[in-house]
């Protein structure tokens, strides 16, 4: 099948591992009936300075054209960019899995965990202001949105171990966390096969070091999640490696977890996997929306092409090895070329 993708190259590292990705997709395309019209799209740092805005109209209207986007870390324009995405598109769901790769040094062999994020309120929301010499910012947690990332996690978690642990901080914040904290109670009673329980986030930090294995489904609010992932991420392995997807009921957008990484951006020795995996996540969204077979099949060659590069230590830098970010992607390109389906 023929899929129109939209491609935010974004900032810093973006570029070097935008450039593996789409050879990625290119040798995909080789080996599978699978076709990709990419849209470039200009977001970001790059866009404030040369057009005044990180994300125009324009933009936006060109990425409604497409069926999912990939997106690469922009940098300090990233609020007016994700956020303002995951709103617009209502990506209402964010899943962040953490997964102990072969050969990579992880807390512990087999952890395999997903952080389900609800990605649409909570402080990320923005409404911040001043009043005299405060600075006020509002947290709001709906019933909707919390019940739909709970319903969304306790579905995803049949498909997996039937396990959910929901995060938060009600006995601090009884308003807001006890509202989601509800919803999940609720989802959990409608689910009684799944293994329910509830965590404080402080615990839940804690735990994610102590005993990552305990940890299957994990649901959280947005700012929990976004924290919770970059530790979970490090857990097994580093940021690197973290891929994420934002998932709405008709559009997806896939993305690395880490950011734009300025401090090591046009050195070559960013580890391009994250992206790459997020590529992964959309294969598998496309082969969940559209029932295309080849897109499942694709992510598993993903999968093992990135195994492979490890296993063979293909790694960058910050995973100790000496590999640069364009001879990773050339080393997962020519696995998948190679592939023998
Ligand atoms: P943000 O707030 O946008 O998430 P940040 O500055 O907090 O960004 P990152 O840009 O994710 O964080 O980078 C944190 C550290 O991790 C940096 O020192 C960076 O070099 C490293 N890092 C992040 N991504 C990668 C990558 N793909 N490969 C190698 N190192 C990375």
């Amino acid at each position: 099948m023929k899929y129109k993708i939209s491609v935010i190259s974004g900032d810093g590292i973006g570029p070097e591992i935008t450039k593996c990705s789409i050879g990625v997709m290119k040798s995909l395309e080789d080996k599978l009936n699978i076709e990709f019209e990419l849209l470039e799209i200009e977001a970001g740092d790059s866009a404030l300075k040369n057009n005044g805005v990180a994300l125009s109209d324009e933009a936006i209207d060109k990425i409604k054209t497409t069926n999912a986007c990939i997106k690469a870390p922009v940098g300090e324009s990233a609020m007016e960019v994700i956020v303002k995405l995951r709103q617009l598109f209502d990506l209402y769901v964010n899943l962040r899995p953490a997964k102990s790769f072969p050969t990579v040094k992880s807390l512990d062999d087999d952890i395999d965990m997903l952080i389900v994020r609800e990605n649409t309120e909570d402080l990320y929301k923005g409404q911040e202001f001043r009043i005299g010499d405060k600075a006020i910012a509002l947290r709001t947690i709906s019933e909707k949105a919390s019940t739909r990332i709970a319903e969304y996690a306790f579905n995803i978690a049949k498909t997996r171990n039937n396990k959910v642990t929901v995060v938060h901080k009600s006995n601090v914040l009884k308003m807001t966390d006890g509202l989601f904290a509800e919803c999940a109670n609720k989802s959990a009673q409608k689910n009684s096969n799944i293994i329910f329980s509830e965590m404080y986030v402080d615990a839940c930090a804690m735990n994610l070091i102590r005993n990552p294995k305990e940890f299957d489904v994990i649901v959280t609010t947005n700012m929990f999640g976004d924290i919770l992932s970059d530790e979970a991420a490090q857990v097994v392995g580093g940021l690197g490696l973290a891929p994420s997807a934002n998932i709405g009921d008709d559009f997806a957008l896939f993305e690395p977890v880490h950011g734009a990484a300025p401090d090591i951006a046009g050195k070559n020795i960013a580890n391009p996997i994250a992206m790459i995996l997020s590529i992964k996540m959309m294969m598998e969204w496309l082969h969940t929306i559209n029932n295309d077979n080849d897109c499942q099949i694709a992510a598993e060659i993903i999968q093992k092409a990135v195994e492979n590069s490890l296993e063979n230590n293909i790694k960058s830098v910050e995973l100790g090895g000496k590999s640069s970010t364009s001879q990773i992607g050339e080393y997962i390109t020519n696995y998948i070329s190679n592939y023998n389906l």
